[in-house]
Order: C-alpha cells, then sequence, then structure tokens
C-alpha cells in the first residue's frame, strides 16, 4: 500500500515512555482518507498516535471487506519490510526487483525494501471484486535497512494446534516453538489465530517481547477484555501468557517482538532515523533515480507528496 495521508500527520510527538510492563489499552482503528477516483475503505490500527511501534511492527492497515477495484500504481519504500495477508480476494504483486505474483488467502508476500524498493498492487480483472486484506510494515534494524532490497512469497506456513481448540498460523517469526520460513531480522511474531466459538486458549508469549492483539472477524476476550473488529488492544510486556477466549466463531492477529532498538521517523512509505534521510529518499523518488528503479508493466507512478514545513521528528511511545 502507498500512504495518501502523509501530509495530514502530526510532526512531533513527545514525552517518551518505555515499555516497562504488561498493559491492557484497547485501541481503536481509524479510517485513512484515500485519495484519487476510486474509494477504498481503509482503516489504520497501526500507528497510533500513543504507540508507533509494537516490537519491529510500525504500520497495520485493513483494506475491506469491499467490493472494489485496488489500482495502487508504483510507489516507492525504504527502511521496511511489508507484509500482505488477504483473508478474500486476491492481490497482484510487481516490484522494481521484475516480481509478477499474485496472492491468495493463506499465502504471504514479503517485501524487504531495504535501501530502496517500488511496488504495484493490483486487484485481479478490470471490474471490482471482493477484496480484505491486511498490509502490515515491519520497521527494518541499522544492521538490514540499507542493505539490498528482495522479495519473498510463501504458499505453505506453519501453524500451531492449541490445546484448548482452534490453531495460530504462523506467518513471520516464532510463536511456541514453531517458526515461519519468512525471514526476519528482529525476533518477532506475526500469526493469525482462528478460534471457534467458546474456545479458551491460554497464548504462549515471550516474555521479553511486547503484544498486541487486532480483532479481524468477531469477538473475543482477551486479558478480561473484549476485542472486536478494527480495534487492537496491547498487551505491554513481561506476560509469559495470555487467556484468549472466542466469544464468537473469530479470527485475530497477533503482533509482538523484541522492543525495537531505535525510535524511527516514518513519512509516506519510508521508514528511517532521521529527517534528512527520508528527504533523501523522496528527492531519489522524484528524480527517478535508480535506486528504485521501474516497475515492469506500469508507465505511471504514484508522486511524492510534499514534505510538512516542519522538521520529521522521531516517534515515542507515549502508553
Ligand atoms: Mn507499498
Amino acid at each position: 500500500m502507498t500512504r495518501l495521508d502523509a501530509s495530514t500527520e502530526p510532526a512531533e510527538i513527545e514525552s517518551a515512555v518505555e515499555c516497562d510492563g504488561p498493559r491492557t489499552v484497547l485501541l481503536e482503528a481509524r479510517q485513512v482518507p484515500l485519495g484519487g477516483l476510486r474509494a477504498m475503505d481503509v482503516r489504520r490500527s497501526l500507528p497510533q498516535r500513543d504507540l508507533p511501534l509494537i516490537g519491529a511492527w510500525c504500520f497495520l492497515d485493513r483494506f475491506g471487506p469491499q467490493e472494489t477495484v485496488m489500482r495502487v500504481d508504483p510507489h516507492p519504500h525504504i527502511g521496511l519490510q511489508t507484509v500482505t495477508w488477504p483473508f478474500v480476494g486476491e492481490v497482484r504483486h510487481r516490484d522494481t526487483l521484475g516480481s509478477d505474483v499474485l496472492i491468495s488467502r493463506g499465502q504471504l508476500n514479503l517485501m524487504t525494501a531495504g535501501d530502496g524498493i517500488a511496488h504495484s498492487e493490483y486487484s485481479t480483472g478490470h471490474g471490482p471484486v471482493p477484496l480484505d486484506a491486511l498490509q502490515l510494515w515491519v520497521a527494518l534494524p541499522e544492521s538490514r535497512r540499507h542493505g539490498l532490497p528482495a522479495f519473498e512469497q510463501h504458499t505453505d506456513l506453519p501453524t500451531v494446534e492449541f490445546a484448548g481448540g482452534g490453531t495460530a498460523t504462523v506467518v513471520l517469526g516464532e510463536l511456541a516453538g514453531v517458526a515461519s520460513p519468512a525471514s526476519a531480522y528482529t525476533p518477532i511474531i506475526g500469526a493469525e489465530l482462528n478460534l471457534p466459538a467458546g474456545t479458551a486458549v491460554l497464548l504462549p508469549l515471550h516474555p521479553q517481547w511486547e503484544h498486541g492483539l487486532v480483532g479481524i472477524f468477531g469477538d473475543v476476550t482477551v486479558a478480561g477484555t473484549r476485542v472486536a473488529p478494527d480495534q487492537l488492544l496491547y498487551l505491554g510486556i513481561h506476560r509469559d501468557r495470555v487467556l484468549v477466549r472466542a466469544e464468537t466463531d473469530a479470527t485475530v492477529f497477533l503482533l509482538g517482538g523484541e522492543p525495537f532498538e531505535d525510535d524511527i521517523v516514518m513519512w509516506w512509505n519510508f521508514v528511517g532515523r532521521t529527517h534528512e534521510e527520508v528527504v533523501e529518499a523522496r528527492e531519489a523518488w522524484e528524480a527517478r533515480d535508480a535506486r528504485f528503479g521501474d516497475v515492469p508493466g506500469h508507465d505511471t507512478r504514484i508522486p511524492a507528496p510534499e514534505m510538512p514545513h516542519v522538521r520529521l521528528a522521531r516517534r515515542h511511545r507515549r502508553i
């Protein structure tokens, strides 16, 4: 996905708070304004004003459920991985490495931007099609963020069966000793949990990681708090398990990981550490620099928005 609301976001956030213990904070997704002729229904759970990151996870959009035409033309990324995870419908991905793939339910597209990549995302066919998917971004650590871009697709992800019923699909990282084959560069977990109504699961968590759960379908109660679709329950750190009870047939997405090594600067489709880096990436995209290259099959691209008139600042946790 590309962000069309980049110029409206607050540039400065103060008073950092350490992630120092368990939390039970329920946060709502917000509607994202999308420009262009065709409206797509997009709701954003991350970043939140008070919560820029959960582990290395720095962005979570859900587009759908809806009938729509998705036409996200070539746009650049730096310093992050994009995780595309469809529930309904198919997404065609093309990028500057020459990748051209279709993904559907149960499959993962993972694009590692490193120092620079560009891609497009289209729905299939010419008319509106049913579509519902997550796109998440993972901030890359210093050791990987300046490296080469890469793209991988995984069609066979491992699952965890819970004793109390229900399953988890391990999309990225590791859950209960089961590891996704997808490339991760920080200790992390991203998993889809499917729980039949009435199931109660003691979900194992890494005590040194922070976690959150996003409702997708149905309702769950987590650590005593009811979570509905598009609500994000932030759980903080220092939990080795959490009780998840399905009030209906439910699907939720678990996000977690080691608290990220650094505060990040995030603007438009770029994740960096300084204002200057973002300016440099923006200028390279606008100049059609070889840093990003061209996506084969396209003669259009999304121009970068104007930079705000203030310096971009690193974002701090406040809960
Ligand atoms: Mn994108």
